[in-house]
């Protein structure tokens, strides 16, 4: 998992959810306003309602990053207490694992990368990404249906019913590793 951009990374988006937590802790009723009973569609609160939310964020994807290690390498060592310390322990356990099983982890540490960063109320990263089908730059990110969507009219005309394309973020994940895979075996020949 060499990222050029170590400041970008799921480590990093992790230590800052993280950090933003414990600088945010609960501590009133009104830090789970989220669930308050004001009518739908009503902001009552910032768009992305920390505290519990986050916390269970957090506690889901270190759990994926530990399943997954686990059932590549039986024996990985034991569990870093720093939760952003997940990721490091992960691509060691996994150093010597096939081909395949690195790539899998690479994906999945992407993909993390991408939830920390729109837990974090971040959609930038989305918006990085090219459509995988017909490469326009810019796709939006849908918060009521969780994916990605292409806004590109000629893409959404080819699709059977006319409606935008959209992708989940383990597809744009696979699409990313995949992208980095093919380059290294073109910059490699
Ligand atoms: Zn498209």
């Amino acid at each position: 998992m060499n990222h050029p951009d170590s400041t970008d990374s799921a480590t990093a988006r992790l230590r800052q959810l993280t950090e933003y937590h414990r600088e945010h802790p609960v501590t009133s009723a009104e830090g789970h306003s989220y669930i308050s009973s004001a009518p739908r569609g009503t902001i009552t609160s910032p768009p992305l309602p920390f505290n519990v939310r986050v916390l269970e964020h957090i506690d889901r994807t270190v759990a994926e990053v530990i399943t997954t290690t686990r059932e590549a390498n039986p024996d990985p060592g034991p569990i870093p207490d720093d939760n952003a310390d997940i990721y490091r322990w992960c691509v060691e356990a996994t150093a010597n694992a096939p081909e395949a099983v690195q790539q899998r982890r690479d994906t999945l540490e992407y993909r993390h990368r991408l939830e920390h960063a729109l837990a974090a109320g971040d959609t930038t990263v989305i918006r990085r990404h090219r459509c995988p089908d017909c490469q326009a730059p810019g796709l939006f990110w849908r918060n009521n249906i969780s994916k990605a969507m292409c806004v590109n009219r000629h893409c959404a005309r080819r699709t059977s019913d006319g409606r935008h394309r959209t992708f989940s973020l383990a597809e744009l994940a696979h699409e990313y590793v995949q992208g980095r895979k093919n380059l290294r075996q073109v910059r490699a020949t």
